[in-house]
């Protein structure tokens, strides 16, 4: 089993703007704003509740994110439940016959340990599994 919705990860293409929009409009905080040059994406994490939203932008024109708004537009992009063993939860579900974007888990945003499941496994959306300390 997998617990709490961690965050929902939100595709932008302006990130200024859309963090105008969370805090000014909504009345959020973004409370940590990151660079994560491996997945070229820069993200700002707005906690609501028990989950937090994750606004993410590409920082180049050919990153993942990019790719995504260009095919799909800005929206929902993936969403992520909590685990507590990440390197558990893999090798259960690849046992279980369940398609991996990330055999291992890699480094996340706020130093999290995250891997990504395959949309054709879980109806259509980006699951991502995430492990915090
Ligand atoms: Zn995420």
């Amino acid at each position: 089993m997998v617990g709490k919705i961690d965050h929902i990860g939100i595709a932008v293409k302006d990130m200024a703007a859309a963090k105008n929009f969370y805090e000014q409009v909504l009345g959020l905080k973004v409370t940590s704003e990151e660079v994560v040059e491996e997945q070229k994406v820069k993200v700002a994490f707005i906690p609501t509740g028990d989950s937090e939203v994750e606004l993410l932008e590409s920082t180049t024109e050919d990153g993942p994110i990019a790719r995504y708004i260009e095919k799909n537009g800005e929206g929902i992009q993936h969403i992520a439940f909590r685990v507590e063993n990440l390197e558990e939860k893999l090798a259960e579900l690849k046992a279980a016959g369940v398609r991996l974007i990330d055999e291992k888990p890699r480094r996340g945003a706020g130093g999290a340990k995250i891997a990504f499941l395959h949309p054709k496994s879980t109806f259509g959306t980006l699951v991502e599994l995430c492990e915090r300390d």
